[in-house]
């Protein structure tokens, strides 16, 4: 069976290397060595300083949100994965929805402007597949309306935007490491921060609030990431350029074979790619849908990602019906796509989804 992803796992005996280091020295959580070094692997391999590491991308997403003081309201995409939405909610931070656009399936900046009222704080948009958002726009907009802005980069591990790190944009960008995504540590996330005194204070919220000197200086939580699932992240990072270019590999091909049948996502050239989803867009629901069929009866699974669109979810109570991200998410799903698939599956995917489109 082929499912749309499948977690990439490195060689036992390099992981067991680094878990052997756990083991001798005791040292399990609590910012250990694993963690520090993992730390500076990441900020080195993405071209960034103030990044912390968490234990989920969720988490990471709410430590964001109390680090700027959000309590009101903030203005985001229908089109992304629930997280991004749920963890307003779950703070009591009302999503206000702001539609996309039709061929990049990002926040329309466009369209920012009307969904800003005086209850609004933040806005936060999504990478989606890894693709930037227009974030000169984007920026534009929060800086006219002094609002912060919150980048949930879970897709864009290792993207380039405009010629450095993507993650260097906006107040905060947040990472998932989880175990289907392009990175991961089985569990885990992080923080970019780009102001030295909200760092510090992440640092310290992310460890209940403790300081250097061992006084509690502040409310915190407990979000840590443990040695293990570090070790997995060291591991993994080690094999991350491999990965990526066996991804554009596979990606490649499906781009040249379904690009003139089948609607793609349109890139933003001024940003590089990391090959993370294949998203194709059908004519229908009807057709996407049979082309599901065909795929499944050869047991091959791709995702509906995403859908629903969020607007249409009842506890995020939106009034406006977001028209863009409901057409797009009725008819999008991802295509297969991971580290090992090889190139005869890539091709049985395709010979599937050509016969479909008589
Ligand atoms: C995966 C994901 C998250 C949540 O990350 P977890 O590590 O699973 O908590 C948030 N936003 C987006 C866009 C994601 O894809």
């Amino acid at each position: 069976m082929i499912f749309v992803t499948k977690p990439f796992l490195p060689d036992i005996s390099k992981y067991q290397k680094y878990l052997e280091r756990i083991y001798e020295s005791r040292w399990l959580t609590n910012n250990g060595p694993l963690v520090k070094e993992l730390n500076a692997r990441l900020c080195d391999y993405l071209g960034v300083s103030n990044l912390v590491l968490v234990n989920n991308g969720t988490m990471a997403l709410t430590l964001a949100y109390r680090l700027l003081g959000l309590n009101k309201s903030a203005i985001t995409t229908p089109f992304t994965f629930v997280a991004t939405t749920s963890s307003l909610c779950w703070h009591n931070i009302r999503p206000k929805f702001s539609d996309i656009d039709a061929n990049t399936f990002n926040i329309n900046p466009a369209l920012l402007g009307e969904a800003v009222d005086d209850e609004v704080e933040a806005i936060i948009p999504v990478h989606v597949f890894g693709n930037a958002c227009d974030i000169g726009n984007i920026e534009k907009i929060a800086a006219k309306n002094n609002l912060k802005t919150i980048y949930d980069a879970s897709h864009a591990f290792g993207v380039s935007y405009k010629d450095k790190s993507i993650l260097s944009y906006g107040d905060v960008s947040t990472l998932s490491f989880h175990a289907t995504k392009l990175f991961h540590t089985i569990e885990g996330g992080a923080l970019v921060i780009n102001n030295d005194e909200l760092y510090e204070k992440a640092v310290r919220m992310v460890d209940f609030g403790y300081d250097d000197d061992n006084s509690i200086a502040e409310i915190g939580t407990n979000a840590k990431m443990s040695e293990f699932h570090a070790a997995m992240g060291l591991a993994v990072l080690d094999d991350i350029d491999g990965i990526i270019g066996r991804r554009k590999e596979i990606s490649d091909y499906y781009e040249a074979e379904l690009s003139t049948r089948y609607r793609l996502q349109e890139k933003n050239p001024e940003s590089s790619m990391n090959y993370s989803y294949f998203p194709v867009v059908f004519e229908s629901e009807q057709e996407l849908l049979d082309a599901m069929d065909r795929l499944n009866s050869n047991r091959i699974y791709p995702r509906r990602y995403f859908y629903p669109s969020l607007d249409t979810i009842e506890y995020t109570n939106s009034n406006k019906c977001m028209a863009i991200s409901r057409a797009i998410a009725d008819k999008i799903f991802c295509l297969p796509l991971y580290d090992d698939i090889g190139m005869d599956n890539a091709r049985s995917i395709v010979e599937i989804l050509k016969d479909n489109n008589l």
